[in-house]
């Protein structure tokens, strides 16, 4: 296929984004990666999109019963089809998924853009070192998503006691992937950060995709950083696949 960006520059990649999980969030991506190919190259422009979006129930179900080697084997196959589909890379729309990432970069050639590279280099911007972090109990209490924040950024994070987990939790699977958003959550959360804050947090990373959908930075009295939407400019970037500066829309708010 001829490219007709190739004037222009550069050439638009294709993103294989594996969403679903919940779909709610999976809309903010699509809807966030548009808008920022459109501000970024302008006119008609959009983002070249593959989706495969997997039914929640089965995903949630694995994670329930602990195995995640068949979580890891069900999103590997979702890359595979991606990959079979022409994405020239990947987007995996969950933070907590990220614990089955390596299975999923094994499973074809295609680079995975990791949520928390981009969120992590957002936070350095940002000139802060200590964050708290917001998610589920997975990304919480296990390595995989903190250890990558502390070895590979040098952030330290901080994290809402196991009480405070155990309702996020909930709140995150009952409520928020369900498309149910109560002000009495979004007071909880607004504790839940407040604490954090208080502990020392410089800013909060909403590491779950959801939570963007409760809280806003009226809810914090210090920066969110909101992994959908970090995820979903950094993505935009992958694809045209030159710096933003160089075609002169350097001005993307990567904090909200
Ligand atoms: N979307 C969520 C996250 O970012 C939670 C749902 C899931 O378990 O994937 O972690």
């Amino acid at each position: 296929m001829t490219d007709p960006l190739a004037n222009e520059g550069f050439s638009l990649k294709t993103i294989g984004l594996i969403g679903g999980m919940s779909w709610q969030s999976t809309a903010l991506y699509y809807r966030q990666i548009n808008e920022t190919a459109q501000r970024r190259l302008g006119a008609l422009h959009s983002a070249k999109i593959l989706l495969y979006s997997v039914d929640f129930q089965e995903v949630e179900a694995l994670q329930r019963a602990g195995d995640w080697h068949a979580a890891g084997a069900y999103l590997a196959e979702a890359a595979k089809r991606l990959a079979a589909g022409g994405a020239d890379f990947l987007l995996l729309a969950s933070n907590t998924m990220h614990k089955v990432a390596p299975a999923i970069e094994a499973a074809t050639p295609l680079p995975l853009l990791h949520i928390a590279d981009p969120t992590a280099t957002a936070i350095r911007r940002a000139g802060l070192t200590t964050v708290g972090l917001l998610g589920t109990r997975f990304t919480l209490e296990e390595e995989f998503y903190r250890q990558r924040l502390s070895d590979q950024h040098g952030l330290r994070v901080l994290l809402p006691g196991p009480a405070e987990r155990e309702r996020m939790h909930r709140v995150i699977y009952d409520e928020l992937c369900q498309g149910q958003f109560t002000e009495a959550s979004r007071a909880e959360f607004r504790q839940m950060i407040a604490r954090l804050v208080s502990a020392g947090a410089e800013g909060i990373i909403l590491g779950c995709t959801e939570i963007t959908l409760l809280v806003d930075e009226s809810d914090a009295a210090v920066p969110l950083f909101d992994t959908t939407s970090l995820h979903a400019i950094a993505a935009v970037d992958r694809a045209i696949g030159v710096s933003p500066a160089r075609i002169g829309h350097p001005g993307d708010l990567e904090t909200r």
